[in-house]
């Protein structure tokens, strides 16, 4: 049995729902974050922050998934945000292929300017509610020779 956790929580996390990676997302947020369960906030949609990043072709997903950014840092001035995409996103995928006709970049380049533009749509976003962020990107990439789930880190913010 679990008792309310009256902690304030040191993060927000934003990733993708894809089973496959779960257990690589929950080893990588205890082991090399330093968070565990319940000392961050889990924002967890198909996608990670791809709804951020097409809001003038898919201007619904745009405003529900600011809304709820809004929401949880007027809510919570967490110290860190952590944003991570991964590899083979089928929801990348599927949002690509339905933008084709304004998009040319490959998925895995739009992935990664997408996180560089979703960690300054959310600073502004904190920073309207007086908080100053640590940013911190991330991609996770399916080692070749083992299959094993690596995280590489994107930019420094
Ligand atoms: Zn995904």
């Amino acid at each position: 049995m679990a008792q309310l956790n009256l902690e304030p929580p040191k993060a927000l996390i934003i990733h993708c729902g894809d089973p496959r990676f779960q257990k690589a997302f929950r080893e990588f947020k205890s082991e090399k974050l330093g968070l565990e369960e319940g000392q961050y906030i889990p924002l967890i949609v198909p996608g990670s922050v791809a709804s951020l990043c097409v809001g003038t072709f898919l201007p619904k997903n745009l405003k529900i998934m600011r809304e709820q950014i809004e929401l949880l840092l007027k809510h919570y001035a967490t110290e860190r945000i952590i944003l991570i995409n991964h590899e083979g996103c089928r929801s990348y995928g599927a949002m690509v292929a339905k933008l084709q006709h304004v998009l040319t970049s490959d998925v895995n380049a739009k992935q990664m300017e997408d996180l560089e533009f979703a960690a300054g749509l959310i600073r502004q976003i904190s920073q309207r509610y007086g908080a100053h962020p640590k940013v911190e990107l991330y991609m996770a990439r399916v080692r070749k020779e083992d299959g094993e789930i690596v995280f590489e880190r994107i930019g420094v913010g």
